[in-house]
């Protein structure tokens, strides 16, 4: 029988989403002890988000994935009239993927969960960085510089894991199949807790399902007819 020791746990960051959704269900399946943790900054689609990682959490119904740790950030002091935080003019469909970026999200994110995980006790923090990410703080040398800096301590030695680095987006939904991805979330104006279905980020959502050439279980409050439907 595996230890359930500390020094085992595998923290990983889980915004509900679709990578860090199947990042922690894939560890969970291979009998990893999983903590998840949802960081809360007052961003507008944390709510759906937040429910959705909890769902997911228990759907999963792995013995070893804990419910997900929720960690208050507050960034409305410094994101200030940025969209995420005003929900408007959301970056849509047609917007590129650098639309979408967050000032110094990985490193807020990764600080507030490792230092949790160095208090706990526990090792290693993943976090569901893809390869083909278009942002500076999502490669090598960005976690190789924060991972020193957090290592400082030999009492408490931190490792930060990317186990999707390797992978683009259809590999990650690939290694998903049989999770129930149809719980996971990732819009940028929830409608009625639904998918707007116009987004950035749920039109990722759309391709991701089609070019996987997986059914695509989410309900969007909204189809958007562009180009981008038949890529
Ligand atoms: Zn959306």
């Amino acid at each position: 029988m595996a230890s359930n020791s500390p020094d085992q746990s595998i923290g990983v960051l889980f915004s509900g989403g679709l990578d860090s959704g199947i990042l922690v269900g894939t560890l969970a399946r291979e009998g990893r002890a999983v903590v998840p943790f949802f960081i809360r900054s007052g961003l507008v689609w944390e709510r759906e988000e937040l429910r959705a990682a909890r769902r997911f959490v228990r759907a999963v119904a792995s013995p070893r994935l804990a419910e997900p740790v929720v960690l208050d950030l507050p960034l409305d002091d410094l994101y200030a009239d940025h969209w995420s935080t005003t929900g408007k003019e959301i970056p849509d469909a047609a917007s590129p993927d650098e639309a979408v970026y967050l000032p110094g999200r990985n490193a807020l994110l990764v600080v507030k969960a490792a230092t949790w995980c160095q208090l706990h006790g526990i090792a290693e923090l993943a976090i569901g960085v893809l390869g083909t990410s278009p942002f500076d703080d999502a490669h090598d040398r960005f976690f190789e510089n924060l991972e020193a800096a957090l290592d400082c301590r030999p009492a408490n030695p931190i490792r930060l894991a990317r186990p999707l680095a390797g992978m683009d987006k259809t590999q990650v939904m690939r290694l998903g199949r049989g999770l129930p991805l149809e719980l996971t979330f990732s819009c940028l104006s929830p409608v009625d807790g639904l998918h707007c279905g116009a987004c950035n980020k749920c039109a990722e959502r759309r391709r991701a399902f089609r070019t996987a050439e997986m059914d695509d279980p989410t309900r969007y409050a909204a189809r958007v007819c562009n180009a981008e439907e038949n890529v």
